[in-house]
């Protein structure tokens, strides 16, 4: 069976990695001619609203998902017409907007940060007065890795503000100091069978996710379960959902989520039974999940930037290396590396190795 992706990046490519042994083919529509998921599938390269290529695609595999969130409506759309496409078209249109996201958490008793829409410079000051300082302005779309945000403190300049993020609709989002950054994988199968892996410690630098580690047993898990079980199933949900939180104690406030695979979740390539990218495509094709239990004590880091010395991260004897066949560039993730060891002591010892690789 074929398989169509619209986007060919890493998280096209990982699925294609994980659909092969699964008996399963790829195409990819990706407008970059040099898409890293190219070699692992047959490339339309050509622009993700562009009619005829989406034809092509919708002629040639019997099941469309897509790898990132800015896909453009049309395109599901049209797709639609001759077969599914999953995750489903309002997963897409809730999560490709901060404001309908935040709107949908609300309204389903999930706990945020303080967040008013701002649609203009009058709306901003509205929104500072109700939200309060420090805070963050956000775009409502398009934003990813730090990117369309910008921090405002008190006395900082609101027109300077309003003028960095582009002057576009946006958000601005109470400032939260968290006690963590935790994100969960939820798996939903299109038989509605459910799986949820276990929760993830993120560390961000700079907006751009570097760390992420498996909680075996965490307290917070059956509140991130349940919310996750809440946008799931009212949003009819088929594929992996990633859900990230911000930790404020007893508290889970749902910062984001991500209607596809997701960086957070590739610890589980080697640190779970069953992957992320195995599970979501197992579940767009109503396939039984496998299980989500982990193995070991694992995480995952990820290569941002420079091209690392590689042979040092592979004589760590417990270290897994994937590069993603992307040239190095400053920000650019370019691989990870994931770490599976037997206790959490040796977890943290691996860790420091491959920093220090990485230093
Ligand atoms: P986002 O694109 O919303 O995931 O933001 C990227 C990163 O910026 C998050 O993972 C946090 O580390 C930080 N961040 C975003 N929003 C907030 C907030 N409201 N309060 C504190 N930190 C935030």
């Amino acid at each position: 069976m074929k398989i169509g992706i619209l986007g060919g990046g890493q998280l096209a490519r990982m699925l294609a990695l994980a659909g092969y042994p699964l008996g399963l083919d790829f195409v990819v529509l990706e407008p970059a001619p040099d898409a890293c998921a190219a070699p692992l599938a047959e490339h339309i390269q050509a622009a993700y609203d562009d009619e005829a290529a989406l034809e092509q695609l919708a002629q040639t595999t019997e099941r469309v998902t897509y790898e990132f969130e800015s896909v453009p409506a049309s395109a599901v759309e049209q797709l639609n017409e001759s077969l599914s496409v999953y995750p489903p078209a309002n997963a897409l249109s809730t999560a490709r907007d901060r404001n309908n996201e935040k709107n949908l958490f609300r309204e389903l008793g999930i706990e945020t940060a303080p967040f008013a829409e701002v649609h203009d410079l009058a709306g901003l000051e509205q929104a500072v007065s109700k939200v309060g300082l420090p805070a963050i302005l956000k775009t409502r779309t398009l934003g990813y890795d730090g990117k369309g945000q910008q921090v405002i403190r008190p006395g900082d300049d609101l027109e300077v503000a309003w003028r960095s993020i582009g002057r576009v609709p946006a958000i601005l989002e109470g400032f939260v100091a968290f006690d963590r950054e935790v994100s969960i994988i939820a798996v939903r199968s299109l038989s509605g069978e459910l799986a949820f892996y276990p929760l993830a410690e993120n560390v961000h630098q700079e907006g751009i996710l570097r760390v992420s580690t498996c909680l075996r047993q965490d307290s917070h898990q059956t509140l991130a379960e349940d919310y996750a079980r809440r946008v799931l199933e009212k949003l009819d949900y088929v594929g992996v959902l990633a859900l990230e939180f911000f930790q404020v104690g007893e508290h889970l406030l749902a910062n984001e989520m991500a209607p596809r695979v997701h960086n957070s979740g590739h610890w589980t390539l080697e640190g779970a039974e069953t992957s992320q990218f195995e599970n979501h495509l197992r579940a767009i094709l109503g396939l039984p999940l496998g299980s989500t239990a982990p193995l070991g004590h694992a995480a995952m880091v990820n290569l941002i930037g420079d091209m690392p010395e590689t042979r040092s991260l592979l004589a760590l004897k417990n270290a897994h290396l994937h590069l993603y066949g992307k040239a190095p560039r400053p920000g650019r993730k370019i691989g990870h590396v994931t770490l599976r060891e037997v206790s959490a002591d040796e977890l943290s010892a691996g860790l420091s190795r491959v920093h220090k690789i990485l230093e």
